[in-house]
């Protein structure tokens, strides 16, 4: 089968910009991507050329040498090692645009583990956190103890019990921890049987930490949990996680923020609703009542004068504060007001009642009504 060009393959001019050809490849390799069309060789086939052609077109030199040479220029790219060295690219050609999310939601993550498996890269932790509703109505701290895989002390990462020089490169596999088989047109990689996959052999392994390179730490820290975040939110820190073995650099820390739910106060983004109680008679005079915020605030709401039971009445602002808003904006809070009845009256409340309800008269034969649809 003969080859197609490198840039007919990603549908680049000859002139393309690294990132032209990023973007290229980004788009087909999403597409054709293994893991999302499982059992299509086609596919596959597709995937795997563009990451040949990738492979060679994003290296500087690699692109010289076949710009010059053609296939001859750059022999062996596509072979052992080409498909492997552009799936540890992905974190890197990912990055920073909010792709790596959507390309792990797309393939369930395992871009991001290969390439993390690849590059050494710790694993991501999460921790919970419990808070109140009432502690996020302002930026707060909060304290953390968490425990993460930090390099070893003794070996300061290396595994190696003499500072590294123990370590050699696998002679199976050459390092890359990987075995490959060619079946037809595809090429497989499984993990090197005899250095598990590590690419290195330790001849004498650090005792501390078994030749792991990396240690259990407990750790505090102090973690700014924004004004109205959200439960179940995540928080983000970079570089709290695992370390990764052999140096490789830390995962993330997550810290999910779980909000308790409160005794009175229901959020609806961020928005509040509380009930409050009036009497009968503050419902039909209408009354200035005091109500207490979420931030312990207290504020004057007008009661208007005839108010029906569960009726609401917006208070501006006094909500939750927008999610990293800058300049202060908020919610509304809602209250909904329920009209109670006396359930014992004085003698002298009970007569004044009576003439009240001489002076407003009262129906003895209340016709039915439709049932309220808010
Ligand atoms: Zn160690
Ligand atoms: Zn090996």
């Amino acid at each position: 089968m003969a080859k197609r060009d490198y840039y007919e393959v990603l549908g680049v001019d000859k002139s393309a910009t690294l990132d032209e050809i990023k973007k290229a490849y980004r788009k087909l390799a999403i597409a054709n991507h293994p893991d999302k069309n499982p059992g299509d060789k086609a596919a596959e086939e597709r995937f795997k050329e563009a990451s040949e052609a990738y492979e060679v077109l994003s290296d500087d030199k690699k692109r010289q040498a076949y710009d010059q040479f053609g296939f001859a220029g750059v022999d062996g790219a596509g072979g052992a090692g080409g498909y492997q060295r552009v799936y540890t690219d992905f974190s890197d050609l990912f990055s920073g645009s909010g792709f790596e999310d959507i390309f792990s939601s797309l393939f369930g993550g395992s871009a991001r583990t290969s390439s993390r498996r690849a590059s050494n890269q710790g694993q991501s932790i999460r921790y919970t956190v419990e808070m109140e509703l009432a502690d996020v109505v302002a930026d707060t701290k909060k304290e953390l103890t968490f425990v993460h895989n930090v390099a070893c002390d003794t070996c300061h990462g290396t595994g190696s019990a003499n500072g590294g020089n123990s370590r050699r490169v696998c002679p199976s596999c050459g390092g890359s921890g990987q075995i490959r088989t060619t079946q037809g047109f595809f090429s497989m990689a499984r993990p090197c049987p005899n250095c598990q996959g590590e690419g290195y052999i330790l001849d004498n392994p650090c005792q501390a930490c078994k030749g792991s390179g990396v240690m259990r730490k407990q750790q505090t820290i102090k973690v700014k949990i924004p004004a109205g975040i959200e439960s179940g939110q995540d928080i983000i820190i970079a570089g709290l996680g695992n370390a990764g073995p052999n140096n490789g650099p830390a995962g993330d820390l997550y810290i999910r923020v779980n909000l308790k739910p409160h005794k009175y106060f229901i959020r609806q983004d961020d928005d509040l609703y509380v009930q409050i109680p009036i009497s009968m008679t503050q419902a039909a005079l209408g009354s200035d009542i005091n109500v207490t915020t979420i931030d312990g605030a207290v504020v004057k709401v007008s009661v208007p004068a005839g108010i029906q039971d569960g009726k609401l009445v917006r208070v501006r602002n006094q909500g939750m504060p927008r999610y990293k808003s800058t300049s202060g904006q908020r919610g509304d809070m809602f209250i909904r007001f329920k009209v109670t009845t006396p359930k014992r009256l004085s003698i002298k409340a009970r007569s004044l009642m009576k003439e009240l309800a001489e002076a407003i008269g009262e129906e003895t034969s209340p016709a039915p009504e439709p049932f309220d649809q808010e």
